[in-house]
């Protein structure tokens, strides 16, 4: 476990007053280690969970050759390129039994898809491209099959004794299948993570609490929630904390002793009343950081006692985009996932945007596909730090890299989707 004056030392160019969106990610990298623990889970309840370790496949999956399509099979070598092949049709076998008989030159088998291949047989002429003869027989015109068409391979989805998903593999509804066509029922997975998160400040409200001048109703504890209930993460709600050193080493203290991480939320910008920082200070190893972005320049990062701290700045979308960009792949990390970031999609931007080159700008964006089938992006309106509005409008953020300047209508820019595509 490194100290952050450690990880520090191992950055080039390491600036907590101006750090660019890649350092941080490259030090969160650093900082943060995968959970240990693994329990069982039944499939039905694995998904999005991150498996434990890689899963051999018990069996070959198709288990047998087999019939892609409902026709007739036979042995593929028979194929004349010139000629009509006739054949006598002696049985039929379906899928789920294997059919018993053997099946000779001149002959075929009429099959079902999904049905296992008699030994011998390699090849299946779909029922449609067969013409019916008389006496029982079938004839296939030249020039339509080749040896081994329509034919599933024994494995060819996966073999006996490979692995079939890698360990860090979050579970997607395909990779739960595929646990599935091995007739596995069980799966070892990384326990949840736990996170606990608090919002700090005097002027906080809970939604529901009667209105008072100058305060503001808590957001970001609901926006954090959801954030992490979409990652699959358990959750320790801690509640609103005062600017009060007492109660403030209190929270700290309880969700270091519960969760793996603590996200905070305010209290951390320059002019703060200090409590909430010099109590990170006083508790933990915790560096404090000017990231070269926007919004959500201030964060505080490091470690009280065995959990990993990300204190964020106040403002609600500052909060979203702070999490989105760093703090999800670092949970993700610590969650025993390997999966690389979702890709950026590049789309045009429908409008010119002012950008300053030496920052990471992320702007609320609605990408749209356009009648040519090409995606378009369109801001969301009020890029305010604490306008929520115009992120419920947005379906991605606009990554305005760090060295980018202004943007001019159509030109692309790369966009990071709040949600994967499935
Ligand atoms: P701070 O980072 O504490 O200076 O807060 C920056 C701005 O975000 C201030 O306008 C705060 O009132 C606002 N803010 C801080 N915490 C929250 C919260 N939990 N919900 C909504 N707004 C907040
Ligand atoms: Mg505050």
């Amino acid at each position: 476990m490194k100290s952050i004056a450690e990880i520090a030392a191992q950055l080039q160019g390491y600036d907590p007053q101006a750090l660019s969106a890649a350092a941080v990610n490259d030090f969160l990298a650093r900082l943060v280690e995968p959970v240990q623990e693994t329990e069982n889970v039944a499939l039905f309840d694995a998904l999005d969970r991150v498996l434990a370790h890689d899963l051999v496949s018990p069996i070959s999956v198709p288990p047998h050759d087999n019939s892609a399509m409902d026709g007739y099979a036979f042995d593929g070598s028979q194929l004349k390129p010139d000629a009509e092949l006739s054949l006598a049709v002696v049985g039929t076998a379906l899928a789920g039994k294997a059919w018993q008989g053997r099946v000779g030159p001149g002959q075929c088998l009429k099959i079902m898809t999904g049905a296992i291949m008699p030994a011998g047989l390699n090849t299946v002429v779909p029922q449609e491209l067969t013409r019916s003869a008389a006496d029982g027989r079938i004839a296939i015109p030249p020039g339509l099959l080749r040896p081994g068409d329509n034919r599933r391979l024994k494995g060819e989805d996966l073999q006996a004794g490979t692995p079939a998903l890698r360990r860090g593999e979050r579970l997607s509804p395909a990779a739960c299948g595929l646990v599935a066509s091995l007739g596995i029922a069980t799966v070892a997975v990384m326990r949840r993570l736990r996170v606990a998160y608090f919002s700090t400040g005097d002027e906080i409200l809970s939604a529901g609490d009667a209105p008072r001048e100058g305060a503001v109703y808590d957001s970001n504890r609901h926006t954090t929630f959801g954030l992490l209930r979409r990652l699959g993460c358990e959750v320790i709600d801690v509640g609103i904390v005062r600017d009060d050193p007492a109660r403030l080493e209190d929270a700290f203290r309880d969700a270091a002793a519960r969760a793996d991480a603590i996200i905070t939320s305010g209290g951390v910008s320059v002019g703060e009343a200090d409590y909430t920082k010099a109590m990170m200070k006083k508790l933990g190893d915790v560096a404090f950081w000017k990231i070269a972005m926007r919004p959500g320049r201030p964060m505080a990062v490091g470690r009280i006692g065995p959990a990993i701290l990300f204190g964020l700045p106040g403002n609600p979308v500052a909060v979203m985009v702070t999490f989105l960009a760093f703090v999800r792949p670092a949970l993700l990390r610590m969650m025993g996932c390997t999966a690389d970031p979702l890709p950026l999609l590049k789309a045009r931007s429908q409008e010119p945007i002012r950008k300053k080159a030496g920052r990471t700008e992320y702007q609320r964006g609605r990408v749209t596909t356009a009648a040519d089938g090409s995606l378009h992006v369109r801001t969301t309106g009020n890029q305010g730090s604490g306008v929520l509005s115009s992120m419920v409008q947005a379906n991605g953020l606009l990554v305005l890299h760090h060295q980018q300047g202004n943007v001019a209508v159509g030109d692309e820019v790369d966009v990071m989707m709040f949600e994967g595509v499935i």
